[in-house]
């Protein structure tokens, strides 16, 4: 695989940050992760606005223009052949003796690398999946996209132990997001709801996206929290990620969800947002 660091693009086995980066001994540094489908790149100038827009929020200089670093993503895609699979992109605050303070002046590391997998008609997003609830024990910015993902990284391996496939977090009697995916229930009545932008959860690319399409289609949508009570009397339940597009969740810890399968709305919003991302025909 070819990867880009340090300015090149070089074999992964070349590729190196140093000891000193920030974002090693810090977590000092952002990531953004798009959906490549067909070879192209799926709503990535929303990734592209929310990485630098994290970068912002740190004071981290944007390491290239918005269009210089979709060149790179375009680059590792067609360099590594890559037909489906995801384009990663992280800036770190850079290289500098280490001191919670940091200096003036440091250049970001910017790294970027691509990620074959399936993206389409999974099993997951066929089948739905089983999340569990565990209370979210992230700081108080997730809506920057840093790459201290600790919390994320110990939650979602309970949830495997437990036997879950992802878990959905939660904090005062409410849920905020799943550990890396934007979380969704729709009610009897057929309203989709999914919990506003705050600094309580990350903005995510998908769910704006899945938003103005379900707009779109004239259905209807509440932005608002929604708790683990009501999620799992929900007639429906799903979550959305730039690697997972539209995931049906059929069950919420112990409680199965409407009948078990993936919901009908949900299902159409599978098709929408591979409509939109011309991957298939409108019908
Ligand atoms: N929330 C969290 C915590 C995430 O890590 C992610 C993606 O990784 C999302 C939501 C979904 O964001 P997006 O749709 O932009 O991938």
């Amino acid at each position: 695989r070819i990867v880009y660091c340090a300015g090149q693009f070089v074999p992964e086995e070349k590729a190196h940050v140093g000891l000193f980066d920030r974002g090693f001994l810090f977590g000092d540094g952002v990531y953004e992760v798009t959906a490549v489908i067909g070879g192209r790149l799926i709503d990535n100038d929303l990734h592209l606005a929310r990485f630098k827009r994290s970068l912002a929020e740190l004071a981290i200089p944007l390491p290239a223009s918005l269009e210089a670093i979709e060149e790179v993503q375009q680059t590792l895609i067609a360099r590594n052949g890559l037909v489906e699979g995801t384009v990663y992109l992280q800036a770190t605050r850079g290289e500098a003796d280490r001191d919670f303070l940091y200096p003036e002046g440091l250049v970001p590391t910017f790294v970027a690398f691509t990620q074959a997998r399936q993206l389409v008609a999974t099993k997951a997003q066929k089948e739905g999946i089983a999340v569990a609830l565990a209370p979210d024990p992230r700081w108080a910015r997730r809506d920057i996209k840093t790459v201290m993902l600790l919390g994320q990284v110990l939650a979602k391996r309970e949830a495997k132990a437990s036997g879950f496939a992802d878990v959905w977090l939660t904090q005062e009697g409410q849920i905020t997001e799943g550990a890396s995916s934007t979380a969704y229930i729709v009610t009897s009545d057929g309203k989709i709801l999914t919990r506003g932008n705050s600094p309580v959860i990350l903005p995510g690319c998908t769910r704006q996206a899945l938003l103005k399409l379900c707009e779109r289609h004239g259905l209807m949508i509440e932005e608002r929290s929604f708790s683990p009570a009501e999620a799992e009397a929900a007639a429906e339940a799903f979550q959305t990620s730039a690697s997972s597009l539209v995931t049906p969740v059929v069950r919420i810890g112990e409680t199965v969800i409407g009948n078990g399968k993936p919901g009908l709305l949900t299902r159409a919003l599978q098709s929408y947002y591979l409509e939109a991302a011309g991957v298939i025909e409108a019908t």
